[in-house]
């Protein structure tokens, strides 16, 4: 699903340049739920918006879904983005002037999808992490749990084939935490793939494997399969489809 090899970027500005991923290799199967952890400053975010198309890169080879995204220009990389990829953020990111659905919306305006559609995706996404009777309810009324399942429908409203989330528990209690990981893990069941960077060691627990980011390479000592074995992970049977969740927390 995501295959890295010797991925490099560096941020030069005119008095330093910091080489935020060197090297940087990394497979993720189709399928698979990966927690990414490593020190602050190490990588882990540069690393999620190269593989969510977010940012260019300067060396290596990045295949998406198949797809070699090197050559893509800003729009056919937007499109790819657009289409394959779910963002969950620790800030969460919603507009706070819309309401959950229209929230939800904004992707798939922009995909030009047609309005009965986008009705039918929104409305299956709030009610599939719980909020199906908020659909006019606005960001600040909501609790912050909230407000990340919110983030969550938005993103599988989108049915990506892969979700990235950026320590999407870090501004949660505990059973906040738990609830939004419950509901990753519930995604993941359906078909999609997940990757979730995350300090919690609660969370990374709960995921197939963990890969450990240390000065912008994978580290050694990243528990689970080794790389080469994960591209070997059989595909789901099933792709991914309609969700049909029932939310807890
Ligand atoms: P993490 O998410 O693991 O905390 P980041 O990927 O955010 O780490 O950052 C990795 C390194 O790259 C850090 O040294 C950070 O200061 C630097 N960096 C990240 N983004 C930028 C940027 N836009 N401009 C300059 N340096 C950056
Ligand atoms: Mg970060």
């Amino acid at each position: 699903m995501l295959h890295m090899h010797a991925v490099s970027k560096a941020f030069r500005t005119e008095l330093v340049e910091t080489h935020a991923l060197r090297a940087f290799d990394l497979n993720v199967a189709e399928g698979e739920f990966v927690a990414v952890t490593g020190p602050s400053g190490s990588g882990k975010t540069t690393f999620l918006n190269i593989a969510g198309l977010l940012e260019s890169f300067s060396d290596g080879r990045y295949e998406l879904d198949g797809e070699d995204v090197r050559g893509l220009g800003d729009d056919a990389r937007s499109r790819l983005r657009n289409q394959k990829i779910g963002f969950v953020f620790q800030s969460f990111n919603l507009i706070p002037d819309l309401n959950l659905f229209d929230n939800c919306d904004v992707p798939l305006r922009y995909r030009r999808l047609p309005a009965a559609e986008r009705k039918r995706r929104i409305e299956d996404a709030l009610g599939a992490v719980g909020l199906g009777s908020r659909l006019r309810h606005f960001p600040a009324q909501l609790s912050g749990g909230q407000q990340q399942r919110v983030a969550i429908a938005r993103a599988i409203a989108g049915s990506p084939r892969l979700l990235l989330a950026d320590e999407p528990t870090g501004n949660l209690d505990s059973q906040m935490a738990r609830g939004v990981m419950d509901l990753l893990e519930e995604i993941n069941a359906q078909g999609t793939t997940i990757v979730m960077v995350t300090h919690d060691p609660a969370m990374s627990a709960r995921a197939h494997r963990t890969v450990r980011i240390v000065d912008g390479r994978v580290s050694e000592a990243s528990a689970g399969a080794e790389d080469g074995d994960a591209a070997r992970v059989e595909p789901p049977a099933r792709a991914p489809a309609p969700l049909r969740i029932v939310a807890g927390a």
